[in-house]
């Protein structure tokens, strides 16, 4: 039997929607008090406003993860609102899916500064709050995608999922004497409102590839996440969890279709 999460207070960047709304409704109904931070305010609003709707406690914020000025404000906001600041969950990401010979150095900043520098600011403003809290806990959504495997179009994407994991390996280390754990989710392909702008046959193909024939869904990732924040999670730091389906464990399409 896990302990109650009742109370605890737990900010999500990139919570308005796909991923980071999943892995806010998931801690809002385990009875968390959530604030939802993404750049456009009045879609977190309108996210928080669903969880309330539901029975939750939640806030919205709008801030920008590569902002640190943006992301001191939001922890601010979730001290003052829920009294303080237990969990953040490092949700916030980009992928826009270009190959290396049509890749700006534009684009490739861009990511690196949303997914990467993102994480790595999200933590720091959140990291006086989080001390206080004594059992402070950092996820990180990361992605099979680099960490593990590769995608046509994701150099630069791949290159921060992995790079998050290289932060978190040395974050736990450093954040340890505060009490704070600091571990990594890392999805397989889940059907998000991101993914369907890949197109209609991008879901199908990918589901086909998948041991357990359907992508992710949000929830999936919430409740990875929920377990790393648990008490019960207390001595598990710089570790990965993978959700996917069993993506990544065929060896070849063969060993799909012999199964
Ligand atoms: P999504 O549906 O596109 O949502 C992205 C969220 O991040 C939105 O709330 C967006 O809100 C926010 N955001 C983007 N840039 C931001 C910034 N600079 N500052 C603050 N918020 C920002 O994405 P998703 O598919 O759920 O992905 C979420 C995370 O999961 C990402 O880190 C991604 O790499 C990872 N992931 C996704 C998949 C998948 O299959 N979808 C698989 C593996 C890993 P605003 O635009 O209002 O800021």
């Amino acid at each position: 039997m896990f302990s109650s999460m009742e109370g605890k207070s737990v900010l999500v960047t990139g919570g308005s929607k796909g991923i980071g709304k999943g892995i806010a409704s998931v801690f809002a109904k385990s009875g968390c008090k959530v604030l939802i931070v993404a750049r456009h305010e009045d879609k977190a609003k309108a996210c928080a406003d669903e969880l309330i709707k539901a029975g939750g406690m939640a806030a919205a914020f709008g801030a920008d993860v590569t902002d640190l000025k943006s992301m001191e404000k939001a922890a601010d906001f979730a001290v003052r609102t829920h009294g303080g600041l237990d969990i953040l969950c490092a949700n916030a990401g980009i992928f826009p899916q270009v190959k290396i010979e049509e890749m700006s150095p534009e684009i490739w900043d861009e990511t690196v500064d949303t997914n990467l520098k993102g994480a790595f600011l999200s933590v720091k403003a959140c990291l006086p709050a989080l001390k206080k809290s004594g059992e402070g806990r950092v996820i990180l959504t990361s992605s099979i995608t680099g960490p593990v495997t590769g995608f046509p179009g994701w150099t630069h994407y791949g290159a921060t999922k992995a790079g998050q994991l290289g932060f978190m390996r040395t974050a736990c280390i450093e954040l340890a004497k505060y009490g704070i754990t600091v571990n990594a989710v890392l999805p397989g392909n889940v059907a998000t409102e991101g993914l369907a702008d890949l197109g209609p046959d991008y879901e199908k193909t990918m589901a086909a590839s998948i041991p357990l024939k359907r992508l992710g869904t949000v929830e999936d990732i919430g409740y990875a996440a929920l377990y790393l924040a648990s008490k019960e999670a207390g001595f598990v730091t710089g570790q990965t969890i993978i959700v996917d389906g069993g993506q990544i464990a065929p060896e070849s399409l063969e060993a799909l279709a012999q199964a």
